[in-house]
């Protein structure tokens, strides 16, 4: 078996890490940030049901970021997946690449799928650009719906 993937070993590589969304702490407003909630009727409290230790509840607030990065290929996995039943349906007759880049580290580093890598800075540019655009696009859509 012949395996070709995108990138090879010691490639340089460029790309964008982005984040849609981001992690944001409010007041929980069952308890009004106390974390305990008085039952029904009676002078007797309980612990919230609804937030953490710290009266807080955390959501997911959309956003779009993005912070630029570079390496070489320093790990390359290949998994391939077979056409039998038992392979699951979405992954069967498929196969995917995983990266690692040397400066980010070897087994503790990140992970990048081929989609996330590309051969120069000006490519990783243009592939920022598409998403911003889907983005806005997608931002566009949810405030009309
Ligand atoms: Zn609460």
């Amino acid at each position: 078996m012949k395996i070709q993937t995108k990138f090879n070993h010691g490639d340089m590589v460029y790309g964008f890490r982005i984040r849609k969304s981001q992690r944001k702490a409010v007041k929980c407003e069952t308890c009004n940030g106390t974390h305990r909630v008085t039952i029904n009727g009676t002078d007797k409290t309980t612990y919230c049901p609804d937030c953490h230790f710290d009266g807080t509840i955390y959501i997911d607030e959309p956003c779009c970021t993005s912070s630029p990065f570079e390496g070489r290929i320093g790990k390359i996995e290949v998994e391939i997946y077979g056409k039998h039943s038992f392979v699951p349906e979405d992954h069967r007759g498929t196969s995917r690449e995983k990266y690692m880049l040397d400066e980010h580290g070897i087994g503790t580093g990140s992970v990048f799928t081929a989609n996330e890598l590309f051969s120069s800075r000006r490519k990783a540019e243009n592939n920022l650009k598409k998403i911003e655009a889907e983005w806005i696009r997608e931002q566009a859509e949810d405030k009309g719906a």
